[in-house]
């Protein structure tokens, strides 16, 4: 339904006062002037549009409706206090083309930014400027390529990634203009260093590593791997889209990486989905510091200014002060939990987490089963041999429940996975609410597995036909007719 349905001749949700300018006699161009004919706006009135859009919002199931455990998406509830920050006039009144003596207040927000997160990470300087974290990945890996193009080893062609990264890791290297070779992982669901071995080498310009990994398993030789890289000449990729398994406990210019970039939508405090508001800060060690994106906030003396004037810079990335408000609510969440704070937000991810996961393996069947971080996977392909219930047909069951599906079918290296990512701010009530609606989905399954494929029954839209979704998709909306429209 769109609003324009709703439109009846004559309708009207405001009433403006007559105009009290005079019309007049210039001689005005004809295309400037004002067509007769009315726009095509709908006539509504006040209480049909303010019922038309809370309808619609209510379609939407979202975080602050409900729990939405989505693995590696980190679906967490973020306080409200820093959306009434960032909401203040004297932001959201900035305008990028001022002087950037009338901005720094602002300026000095973003490179306060810039310095806590080297410490939260262990790097020695960052570029606010990607707009989320593919985005930031591409930046990484074009700083990749120019420093070796600086070095003059242009034959350093390949970029390594395991076969349990994200999707955006090999398209990122690609666009860069990689080769991408794909790391098997070994049984344990960790990096294989004998794999790697083989694959390193001379013509290797990188190793992408997600850690924990996306099975959310902590990569316990990430000392080995990271010496086997740089002993190859390579450099140490890190995607920390997912930071709240080890804030203050591991940071990864510690354990050896040369860049990494953040995903502050997803760790730090800034709701996202439906491709919001993004940002992929991204770090580096002080070697790399020249090939940074420009501008970089610095401070001389008292002063604050957007410095241009890196050596070997990739460029821009971005326009003007990237996400700024997105930058100014990280900053602000993680001045208020504190360096304690964010230690906390860790120890309860990966409890919760834990908890979850070992609630639901009285039942389910885990792919990996050792202590997990912020996430774990189920692997249901048992049920799909027993009972022909797929992945699928637990994620949209769930819904029936009221719980946001898991993420499935990722990673790719679990064929019926189930990705469940609690997050740290659910209580324990939520999880265990979580957990009988998955034991209640298996009785059901075992009892009549043929009705697992119709659900869900209670939501707005019922199951698609995702191959012809897929094949034939129809995006534009179809209006009807409306009667003295
Ligand atoms: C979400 C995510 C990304 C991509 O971040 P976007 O902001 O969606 O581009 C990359 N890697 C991992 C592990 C992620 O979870």
């Amino acid at each position: 339904m769109v609003i324009f349905e709703e439109s009846k001749r004559g309708r009207r949700g405001v009433q403006l006062p007559e105009s009290g300018v005079p019309e007049s006699e210039l001689d005005v161009e004809d295309h400037l002037i004002r067509p007769e004919e009315e726009p095509g706006l709908p006539e509504v009135t006040e209480p049909q549009v303010v019922r038309h859009f809370i309808r619609l919002s209510r379609l939407n199931y979202s975080v602050d409706t409900g729990f939405y455990p989505l693995g590696s998406c980190t679906m967490k509830y973020n306080p409200k206090v820093h959306e009434f920050i960032v909401a203040a006039p004297h932001f959201t009144h900035l305008h990028p083309y001022q002087r950037q003596e009338d901005v720094q207040g602002a300026l000095r927000l973003m490179y306060e930014l810039q310095e806590v997160l080297c410490e939260i990470t262990g790097m020695d300087a960052f570029t606010l400027q990607p707009a989320a974290g593919a985005h930031g990945e591409l930046t990484g890996m074009l700083m990749v390529r120019k420093f070796f193009e600086v070095r003059g080893e242009n034959n350093r062609r390949k970029v390594l990634i395991p076969d349990s990264a994200h999707g955006t890791n090999p398209a990122s290297a690609v666009m860069a203009g990689f080769e991408v070779v794909e790391i098997k992982s070994g049984e344990d669901g960790l990096v294989d260093l004998n794999e790697l071995r083989k694959n390193v080498g001379g013509d290797t310009a990188a190793l992408m590593l997600t850690n924990p990994n996306t099975l959310g398993l902590f990569e316990k030789e990430i000392l080995e791997i990271s010496e086997m890289i740089h002993d190859a000449g390579a450099l140490l990729y890190y995607d920390g889209a997912n930071l709240n398994a080890i804030m203050g406990y591991a940071r990864p210019g510690d354990m050896g990486f040369d860049i990494v970039h953040l995903n502050l939508h997803k760790t730090f405090s800034t709701p996202h989905g439906m491709g919001g508001p993004g940002s992929g800060p991204v770090g580096v060690k002080a070697f790399l510091k020249e090939f940074l994106p420009v501008p970089v906030i610095v401070k001389d003396g008292e002063r604050y200014r957007m410095d241009y004037d890196l050596k070997h810079s990739i460029g821009k990335v971005r326009s003007f002060y990237a996400n700024f408000t997105v930058l100014l609510k990280a900053y602000a969440y993680i001045l208020s939990m504190g360096g304690e704070g964010l230690k906390r937000v860790s120890q309860l991810a990966v409890l919760n987490a834990n908890y979850l996961k070992t609630l639901l393996s009285r039942r389910y069947k885990l792919k990996y089963d050792h202590p997990c971080m912020h996430e774990f996977v189920l692997d249901n392909e048992w049920l799909t041999k027993n009972l022909g219930v797929k992945t699928l047909d637990i994620a949209k069951r769930l819904l029936d429940k009221g719980f946001h599906a898991p993420t499935i079918y990722f990673p790719l290296i679990v064929h019926e996975a189930m990705m469940v990512e609690p997050t740290e701010t659910e209580t324990k009530d939520t999880l265990d609410a979580f957990a009988r609606a998955m034991f209640e989905i298996l009785d059901e399954a075992e009892r009549a597995p043929e009705h697992l494929k119709e659900a869900p029954l209670t939501t707005p839209v019922s199951r698609f036909d995702e191959v012809a979704a897929s094949r034939h998709p129809e995006v534009a909306y179809r209006r009807k007719e409306v009667a003295g429209s």
